[in-house]
């Protein structure tokens, strides 16, 4: 029996859930169905490298409604399915399981999975990725039995999840392949000054460093480095980035290549189709209209109420300002703007206070900015950021002078 829909939403996730919220608050009274791989409601999922993993805060504060929200608004979910292929010119899914689902509009919001190590032994017992709820509940359970933790990658996820270790008593070794944590997505005085951090709480950053293999028979015993080194562990941690899920609607005829290609309403190339959230390509005026794909809360969130817009027939452009946020021992990091393409950094600050804002600069302007326990950068730099304003480099170094201050004098 076919269970067709109005709008169906395949993803139960971030953008999933906002773009269900931001139809219903758009008044659409059409049915919506969403489609989701997972058996849960839409939880969030920042905190399963943070407060989750911790054990600070539980499942239920997860939710990014409770059950209730979505019951009185008529949303209907599908939950623990997942679509396995697109007719976009028949405006039908089929889930693994062979259910036809015919819709009116599709948005796509399927975020993506882990990358995998392609190297011998990543399969064994204890070697973990961090996306889903399962997978912390994994990790979670093994901790007691773990007092030795290698992660590979020195990015967000695989620090936070290290100083959530090194919190708990565990020894940790956290390997980048580059010469600094962070590489791809900070300037060089955030990335030093985190690795002292995680350094001083106990942490071994190793960098320039390649994984050989995972050690094991069953279970994981130890990661061999390319120059032959043996680190003994009892748990390994992936954190090297994540595969846009597109597959089916590629397979479709959708442009993509680095997740599905949407325009500025979040529209893909197939009729009715929409794509929002990690797995969705778009050209973002923060990066000079570069193409790029963005994994963060905001995107997702954003993309999602775009989708919803051209849905009711009130499409606007997507044009919203990227931030982002992590949390390591007692830093809080926060960023607003992208640093793509930047050729000039200006710390704001002291690093030594452990409160500073790095200032990014292309050809002159405020691109971006990353504010360590710094929330008044990270407000008044915003303005700084959406103008793409010209600030003398000096004057932005000046912690002194309070950059609402430099944004009336600049913008007036
Ligand atoms: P997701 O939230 O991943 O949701 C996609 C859903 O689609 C998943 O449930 C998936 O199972 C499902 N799905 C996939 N394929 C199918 C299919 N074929 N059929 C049905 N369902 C499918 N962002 C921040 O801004 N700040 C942070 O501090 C931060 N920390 C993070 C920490 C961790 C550990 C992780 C994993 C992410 C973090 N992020 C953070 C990123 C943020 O969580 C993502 O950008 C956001 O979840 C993207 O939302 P989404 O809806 O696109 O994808």
């Amino acid at each position: 029996m076919r269970n067709d829909t109005d709008v169906l939403i395949v993803g139960a996730g971030h953008a999933g859930a906002a773009c269900a919220i931001a139809l219903r608050h758009g008044k659409f009274d059409g049915r919506i169905l969403v489609v989701g791989a997972e058996p849960d409601l839409p939880y969030e999922r920042p905190p399963l490298s943070k407060e989750y993993l911790a054990g600070d805060k539980p499942f239920e504060r997860l939710l990014i409604r409770p059950e209730a929200f979505w019951t009185e608004r008529d949303v209907h979910f599908q939950l623990g399915v997942t679509v396995a292929s697109v007719d976009a010119a028949a405006h039908c899914v089929t889930t693994e399981s062979g259910a036809v689902i015919g819709y009116r509009h599709l948005v796509w919001a399927t975020g993506g999975a882990p990358r995998r190590l392609g190297c011998e032994g990543h399969h064994l017992a204890g070697v973990h990725t961090v996306r889903t709820r399962a997978d912390a509940d994994r990790m979670m359970a093994e901790l007691p039995e773990v007092s030795r933790v290698v992660v590979i990658g020195g990015g967000y996820i695989g620090l936070e999840a290290a100083a959530v270790l090194a919190k708990f008593g565990k020894t940790v070794v956290v390997l980048e392949t580059l010469d600094r944590v962070l590489a791809r997505v900070a300037g060089e005085p955030l990335s030093r000054f985190l690795e002292a951090e995680h350094r001083a709480h106990g942490v071994d950053v190793r960098l320039g460093d390649t994984v050989d293999c995972i050690l094991g028979e069953d279970r994981v015993t130890g990661v061999r480095l390319a120059d032959g080194q043996v680190l003994e562990a009892q748990m390994v941690i992936v954190g090297i980035g994540i595969i846009p899920a597109v597959e089916p609607l590629i397979a479709a005829g959708a442009e993509g290549g680095n997740g599905v290609a949407v325009d500025s309403h979040c529209r893909t190339s197939l009729p009715d189709v929409f794509a929002v959230g990690d797995c969705a390509r778009h050209a973002n005026r923060y990066a000079d209209g570069a193409q790029v794909r963005l994994e963060s809360v905001q995107n997702a969130n954003d993309q999602a109420a775009v989708a919803a817009k051209a849905i009711l027939g009130q499409p606007a452009d997507y044009d919203a300002t990227p931030w982002f946020w992590s949390n390591q021992y007692d830093i809080k990091l926060q960023t607003v703007g992208l640093s793509i393409g930047y050729d000039q950094t200006v710390v704001r600050g002291d690093s030594a206070s452990r409160s500073f804002s790095l200032v990014y600069l292309k050809a002159g302007r405020v691109i971006a900015l990353d504010c360590v326990n710094a929330v008044k950068d990270y407000v008044q730099g915003r303005k700084l950021v959406e103008a793409g304003a010209r600030v003398d480099a000096a004057r932005l170094a000046d912690a002194a002078t309070p950059l609402k201050d430099l944004a009336l004098e600049v913008l007036g």
